[in-house]
């Protein structure tokens, strides 16, 4: 079995999940986006609360803006939880902007809602789920989300609830192909800017492109390091990254392993043999400040 996740040499960096002052960010859209653009991001998607906002003046050779909007649910009676979900408006398939809503309007619950943004040809990240007190069979029942938060940057830096990849493996376990997706949330009222983002193996720098490259899984997710190759051959899975202290690959049902770096030294690749009956695979690699990379999972069939 030969099985390479990344097809291109192009990689692009971006933040799909942050505000502005259109809702409840404290900087301008345009500031926002200088920020990202001096600091070296190729596209950002602003997903103001509610409100769809394009921003395609501010586009230019190395740098885009996609689309979106992020909608939020409070459950009656439950303290503190809630849904949230993030919608990146998809340019491929179809005429970019065709259909879209100003003003969100919710559906009678969660699902409903989500099933409008599908309508509207949003796709649908649901977002840091340890910060919204969300339980792992809300996740489950839930439908029309393409991606999930594993890491969001300002729920970790405002109370340690950004980390959520114990719900994505209960998705995976259960057969879900939901893509893991950190990103920064920033409202830049906290230092909450890049300190998430995805790494998106794209030929180009078009909406077209990277909201594809998105949607089938050609990215990994990052703190901090950097993936350079992820993929298995024959019974193997290999990865290739920056220098690390850590390597782990995860694996259900059967148990992934971990391979670690001598004290004060680093590695940079890890082999490991399959027993064959994964039902998915993934790696982490965590650096020695604790920034990690997270490669999205290769599905083994059986
Ligand atoms: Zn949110
Ligand atoms: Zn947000």
């Amino acid at each position: 079995m030969e099985q390479s996740v990344f097809k291109f040499d192009k990689w692009f960096k971006g933040n799909l999940h942050c505000h502005s002052t259109v809702s409840d960010g404290r900087l301008e859209p345009r500031s926002v986006a200088e920020l990202y653009k001096r600091s070296g991001w190729n596209f950002l998607a602003f997903t103001d609360h509610e409100m769809y906002t394009d921003r395609e003046e501010y586009n230019d050779d190395h740098f885009i803006i996609l689309p979106g909007i992020e909608i939020a649910m409070e459950e009656c009676g439950h303290i503190d939880k809630c849904h949230h979900a993030v919608g990146i408006h998809r340019s491929f398939d179809g005429e970019q902007g065709s259909r879209h809503m100003e003003r969100f309007r919710h559906g009678a619950d969660f699902q409903g809602s989500l099933n409008q943004l599908m309508d509207a040809d949003y796709m649908a990240i649901y977002c840091h789920p340890v910060w919204s007190r969300a339980h792992f069979q809300d996740l489950a029942e839930l439908d029309g989300f393409f991606a999930m938060e594993i890491y969001n940057n300002a729920c970790e830096l405002e109370s340690r609830t950004g980390l959520a990849v114990a719900y994505w493996d209960f998705l995976l376990r259960k057969g879900r192909r939901v893509w893991g997706v950190a990103s920064d949330d920033a409202h830049h009222i906290l230092t909450d800017r890049c300190g998430g983002w995805v790494m998106v193996n794209a030929p180009s720098l078009t909406r077209a492109d990277i909201t594809k490259a998105l949607y089938e899984g050609r990215f990994y997710s990052s703190t901090g390091p950097q993936i350079y190759a992820f993929g298995i051959r024959g019974d193997k899975c290999i990865v290739q990254c920056s220098p690390v202290e850590s390597i782990h690959f995860i694996s259900y049902e059967r148990r992934g392993r971990s391979y670690h770096a001598h004290v004060g030294r680093e590695i940079s690749s890890a082999v490991h043999t399959l027993h064959g009956d994964e039902t998915f695979v993934r790696v982490e690699c965590v650096d020695r400040y604790g920034r990690t990379a997270w490669s999205n999972p290769i599905f083994l069939e059986k």
